[in-house]
């Protein structure tokens, strides 16, 4: 039994505690409060502003299905765009994939970027590719700018509280749109239809009024709040839930399959009819 625990409130009525053996870092940068500790259960964590984003031991899972359902649907996914995603994660899966010839990525905040680096060098590995471009500016000014086309956008955002609020409005996606190539797709992490129905139902809403097919998919992450986690694809040509033709699956993936693609996307029945 740990002698030391941490709160993460999500509710008025409900909190998650993490027992922890130490607290490596906190600073305060220019945009939120930073913290990594050493959880019991889970490896190291990250926390942002209070919220958990990553801990080591099922990282894998959100990374994974951030990246491999969007890069394995669209047919040549050779220029992507990620916003957020300071963490690298996203970016170390999406380096996977041979398509690849150039990957942007634009974060905020700098220290998150440099505290990966420094605890969590795993998830952090790909920082220097040599397809990839990074930007330390805001994710909703880069969208206004004329950077792209892109064929794959992926939104890589904290809780929408905070530097991240913006990233989950219909104008928001409507300038990621104007970089998107035409035959472009966009993903996005949508929240927990439970606990936070309205950042899910209004993400889903939203993508809808700027995209001709919006797909949600879902996976189950310990980490975050309780149940299953969402995610959103808006696409201008491409279905998300068909894997285009002649594709590898990357290798040394362990949540990400071919089967786990199609079966992401058969939404429980009280997730269909808040998305009606
Ligand atoms: N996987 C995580 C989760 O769902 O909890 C999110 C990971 S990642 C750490 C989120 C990143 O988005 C943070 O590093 C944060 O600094 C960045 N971010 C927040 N608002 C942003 C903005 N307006 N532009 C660019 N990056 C932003």
């Amino acid at each position: 039994m740990s002698n030391f625990w941490i709160y993460e409130s999500h509710t008025p009525g409900y909190e998650v505690r993490w027992g922890i053996t130490g607290i490596l870092h906190q600073e305060t940068t220019p945009f939120q409060k930073l913290d990594v500790v050493e959880t019991v259960e889970f490896g190291k964590a990250l926390i942002l502003d209070g919220c958990l984003q990553i801990a080591e031991k099922d990282e894998f899972i959100y990374h994974e299905m951030i990246v491999h359902i969007p890069m394995l649907s669209h047919p040549h996914p050779a220029r992507v765009l990620i916003i957020g995603g300071g963490d690298g994660g996203t970016l170390r899966e999406v380096v996977r994939h041979p398509e690849l010839r150039s990957v942007d990525m634009v974060e905020i905040d700098e220290q998150v970027i440099k505290a990966s680096k420094r605890f969590f060098p795993q998830v952090a590995s790909a920082f220097s590719d040599e397809r990839l471009n990074l930007y330390i500016a805001d994710g909703i000014e880069f969208a206004r700018g004329q950077q792209g086309p892109y064929d794959v956008i992926i939104v890589d955002s904290s809780d929408p509280v905070g530097p991240a609020e913006q990233l989950f409005t219909e104008k928001f996606y409507r300038d990621l749109a104007n970089l998107l190539d035409e035959e472009g797709m966009l993903v996005v992490q949508s929240e927990s239809p439970m606990f936070y129905a309205d950042y899910f139902q209004n993400t889903y809403k939203n993508m809808a009024n700027v995209f001709p097919i919006t797909q949600v998919y879902t996976a189950s992450i310990p980490t975050y709040v309780s149940g299953p986690w969402t995610f959103t694809v808006g696409s201008k040509k491409h279905r998300a839930d068909n894997i285009a033709d002649n594709k590898t699956v990357p290798s040394s993936l362990r949540y990400y399959n071919k089967e786990i693609h199609k079966a992401a996307f058969a939404l429980p029945e009280f997730m269909r009819q808040m998305l009606e």
